[in-house]
């Protein structure tokens, strides 16, 4: 992470250690955002805990090697490279996949070991989760895994403990806190750009997911749901909001949200809207997309000059 030594010399105080808050200071003109893709098979999102519990896992198909592949396609026609958080169940039954993410120049990163919600989680069992996951994605790709990002963005305002733990358990950035108020999900008050947290255990970069802020209000707008569902313009209008502060936006998405032939699990309509809805025409909005930002990995990120 050279550019984070060149952002943590940077943004030293007097004591050595960044300032709490601090946004990295932007250099340049243009800027590379950050491309993240949280490697999960379609029935790993928190949506289907019921319908899909762990249990079930071993014996249910394999679809992730579709949205892998097109996303590595799309990354290389690009000139793009992106941050793969990499579920460690998943990167146990699939070091093949992981390893040739790494060798097609990608940083890997953990998802954690079984996609269960930090907020249902205690410090112990979150403990050994973020400890399994590291150690396995170290051992397949033979380098540091310094990133994480909880299952569904579930570090919230009461479990911010799990910093703390993340930095004891060797991590150096955490891309897990949406700046956004809402009942159960969100991290008030967070900062919306990259920034430095200053916990009890050390410093952790945090690298939040993009939101855009209209009409006073924060809205999430970093992918995913919202990027398959609301109008292209609005994640359009949140990184060109970053682009003029020259700082990066964080973009993610996973790779069920471009396999249409993913099979449907059996959930209420509403949660089949948000979960299936826009995927057949995802791949095109995503190359739009594409078209006008630049992207690049945490682990590589850097402005331009
Ligand atoms: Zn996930």
């Amino acid at each position: 992470l050279a550019w984070l030594t060149r952002a943590r010399i940077a943004l030293s105080g007097a004591d050595g250690g960044p300032d709490v808050g601090t946004t990295v200071a932007p250099v340049a003109l243009m800027v590379r955002h950050f491309f993240t893709v949280d490697v999960e098979e379609y029935f790993h999102a928190s949506v289907f805990e019921r319908v899909a519990p762990q249990a079930s896992w071993r014996s249910m198909e394999s679809r992730v090697d579709v949205g892998v592949n097109r996303l590595l396609e799309l990354l290389a026609q690009h000139n793009a490279t992106a941050t793969f958080f990499v579920l460690g169940w998943l990167a146990c039954r699939r070091p093949d996949m992981v390893r040739a993410i790494a060798s097609a120049g990608h940083e890997i990163a953990s998802h954690g070991w079984a996609h269960q919600r930090v907020t249902g989680m205690d410090a112990r069992a979150f403990r050994n989760d973020i400890r399994r996951a590291r150690n396995s994605l170290q051992d397949i790709c033979g380098a540091s895994v310094d990133g994480y990002r909880a299952p569904s963005f579930s570090i919230t305002r009461g479990n911010d403990w799990a910093l703390d733990v993340l930095i004891e358990e060797g991590h150096t950035y955490d891309s897990s806190l949406v700046p956004v108020a809402r009942p159960g999900y969100g991290y008030r008050g967070g900062s919306d750009g990259v920034h430095w947290l200053r916990r009890v255990a050390g410093s952790l970069l945090e690298v939040p997911p993009a939101t855009l802020s209209l009409c006073g209000v924060r809205l999430p707008a970093g992918g995913g749901a919202y990027f398959r569902l609301l109008p292209l313009g609005l994640a359009q209008r949140a990184f060109r909001s970053y682009e003029a502060r020259g700082v990066p936006g964080t973009f993610y998405l996973h790779p069920w949200e471009l396999d249409p032939g993913q099979p449907r699990l059996a959930v209420p309509w509403w949660t089949r809207m948000r979960h299936y809805g826009g995927i057949p025409a995802t791949e095109q909005r995503l190359r739009e997309f594409m078209r006008e930002f630049r992207f690049t990995s945490i682990s590589n990120g850097q402005v331009l000059s």
